[in-house]
């Protein structure tokens, strides 16, 4: 069991919030990551639930219990830290068996432990090696098997792939995937890159200045963000965004702005003024006589400005009046720098937020 009840828990810095009134459940099982930027308070999030700092005010429970004023070492909770944590003198036994040791287990027991965890994560092969002897993936996995001797309610993790370089942090993130699938362990994992997010988790946390932006699967995050930040964090290029008026006109819900059409829904609806997005990859070039003859979906008409070639696929780039829009297109060779474009997207892939509070409409 490792069931993680966050509610409304706060914890301030000299009169600042650092985290805000979050409130959140981590289900049994769930690899939760809390993602956002830097400085957003992921890590004092953390920290607060390890027990390594002292929340000001909400409360912790854990399976139920209240672990608030509990003290770190009672709280079942592994803090896997980055690879340099490991004892560089000791063997990877040694280094696997030292909380059991710390925690006065009899030798017997260690080793059979040690063994035991040893081949789970397939380093048992590896277990009078010294840390310098690993690779970086090794380590990693070194430092997941000491947290799991002790067979915690639930790992938590910060930032652990970010002194990896690219290539073995694509291969580490697999390896955690297929660890937490295998262990059906609780994780909460600090990042601030979407990515690992994406590939990683069962649910996203999405923070934004400590407070919680929303929660979801990755695929509910990304496909209905909640709110302006969210829409715009997700994603590589970002969602355009733009504010438009929204007005009715003939029963008919569009949007007036330079460059830019669309219609929305049928009814009648009060002027008001919201934020629009939509993903590059919703964009696709059309000739302009279709957009003309088309019902419903957004029409975007600019001057193609940039074309990223990406090998498989190229970002284009358009000067849409003031504003950039980027579209994610197939490499066709058929969009030119400098020529006319028409972009359209169904309007299921069109996402309007209110324009004060951020947050999405609908
Ligand atoms: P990063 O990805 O850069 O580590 P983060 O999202 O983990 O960022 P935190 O480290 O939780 O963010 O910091 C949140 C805010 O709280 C920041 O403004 C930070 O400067 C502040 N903060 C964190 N720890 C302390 C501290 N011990 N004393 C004072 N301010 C702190």
């Amino acid at each position: 069991m490792g069931t993680i009840q966050i509610d409304n828990l706060s914890r301030e810095f000299a009169k600042t919030a650092a985290v805000d009134s979050v409130t959140l459940t981590v289900d049994d099982g769930d690899f939760l990551v809390l993602l956002g930027p830097s400085g957003c308070g992921k890590t004092t999030l953390l920290r607060m639930i390890a027990g390594l700092l002292e929340p000001t005010s909400g409360r912790l429970l854990l399976d139920g219990r209240d672990i608030t004023a509990e003290p770190s070492k009672k709280r079942d909770l592994a803090m896997v830290f980055q690879s340099y944590a490991l004892y560089p003198h000791l063997s990877v036994a040694r280094n696997l068996g030292f909380p059991l040791r710390v925690a006065g287990v009899d030798k017997a027991a260690i080793r059979e432990r040690v063994s035991e965890v040893a081949r789970m994560l397939e380093i048992d092969h590896l277990l009078q090696r010294k840390p310098k002897e690993l690779s970086g993936g090794q380590r990693q996995r070194v430092a997941v098997g000491r947290a799991l001797v002790r067979n915690p309610r639930a790992f938590l993790m910060d930032e652990p792939l970010s002194n990896l370089d690219a290539k073995l942090r694509t291969a580490t993130r697999h390896e955690l995937t297929s660890l937490h699938r295998r262990l059906g362990a609780t994780f909460v994992y600090v990042t601030h890159d979407q990515v690992e997010a994406m590939t990683m988790a069962t649910k996203i946390a999405v923070l934004n200045k400590g407070r919680l932006e929303q929660v979801g699967t990755p695929e509910e995050v990304y496909d209905r963000p909640a709110s302006v930040f969210v829409a715009g964090f997700l994603g590589s290029p970002a969602m355009n965004l733009r504010n438009v008026d929204v007005t009715a006109t003939s029963g008919m819900v569009r949007l007036g702005a330079v460059g830019l059409d669309a219609v929305l829904w049928e009814g009648d609806v009060a002027p008001f003024e919201a934020v629009l997005g939509v993903r590059p990859e919703h964009l696709t070039p059309v000739a302009p006589a279709a957009a003309v003859t088309a019902a419903t979906g957004l029409t975007i008409t600019g001057t193609v400005d940039i074309i990223e070639n990406l090998g498989s696929e190229e970002i284009v780039y358009v000067r849409v009046g003031e504003d950039r829009v980027a579209a994610r297109v197939p490499r066709t060779g058929a969009v030119a720098a400098g020529s006319e474009i028409v972009l359209r997207a169904a309007v299921e892939h069109v996402h309007l937020f209110d324009a004060v509070t951020g947050r999405r409409l609908e």
